[in-house]
């Protein structure tokens, strides 16, 4: 079996910078789990499926018609031979996403989709449960935070960089939402694996996460 490295974190704590850096320095393979639960809240919005129903989700989420194609640092997200990689990453796509994820049966039904992006030379896995659920065997497990204040800050950056304005306190509030959503759910709760490394971002650059992760890593 090829190895495995998790990273978990709240939304916006800089996770999927730091993995498609640390997939770029080892060319490991990337697997970006949020997507998934993304596409699946996108696939029911598209089919009127009502997000809350675990039973019409089930048979969806068994059944995405999903697929994921690497373009140079991107990846181009197909969903029933669509490109929906624009549309995956408003926020409410992940607000939608992360009620999808609280019902246990369609955590389930994902689960094998998840473990078949496993292959050589190896894989680092981006989410909420990679190490604590999907992963548990991995062989570095990294758990990325920062202050719910400097992950909005950091949101609004980006969106104002896309020319969109969103105040500060909507970001805020939406982020606090969907923390407590993640934490408190029944099943794969939002937490840290016991061996994980936790690395808190909140006053860390880019560069200084990535170096810190490679460490660990290497160590
Ligand atoms: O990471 P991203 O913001 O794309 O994830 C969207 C939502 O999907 C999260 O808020 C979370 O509820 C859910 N998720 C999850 N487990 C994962 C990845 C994402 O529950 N491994």
């Amino acid at each position: 079996q090829a190895p495995v490295i998790t990273v978990d974190g709240p939304s916006g704590a800089g996770k999927g910078t730091l993995c498609m850096r640390l997939a770029e320095t080892l060319g490991w393979h990337l697997l970006d789990s949020g997507a998934i639960y993304r596409v699946l809240a996108l696939a029911a919005i598209h089919h009127d499926v009502d997000t809350a129903s675990e039973d019409a989700l089930v048979p969806l989420a068994a059944n995405l018609d999903v697929q994921f194609i690497a373009e140079g640092e991107l990846v181009k997200v197909i969903l029933e031979g669509e490109d929906v990689s624009g549309a995956l990453r408003t926020e409410q796509v992940g607000n939608q996403a992360s009620k999808v994820a609280a019902l246990p049966r369609v955590r389930e039904a994902l689960l094998r989709r998840q473990r078949a992006f496993v292959g050589e030379p190896g894989l680092i896995a981006d989410g909420r449960d990679m190490g604590t659920v999907v992963f548990p065997q991995a062989e570095a497990k990294i758990f990325l935070d920062a202050s719910a204040e400097e992950r909005a800050r950091r949101r609004q950056h980006q969106l104002q960089g896309k020319g969109v304005n969103v105040t500060f306190d909507r970001l805020l509030s939406e982020i606090q939402e969907r923390d407590d959503r993640d934490r408190n759910r029944a099943v794969a709760p939002l937490r840290p694996a016991s061996d994980a490394l936790v690395l808190d971002s909140t006053s860390l650059s880019i560069d200084e996460v990535i170096a810190q992760a490679l460490a660990f890593i290497e160590s």
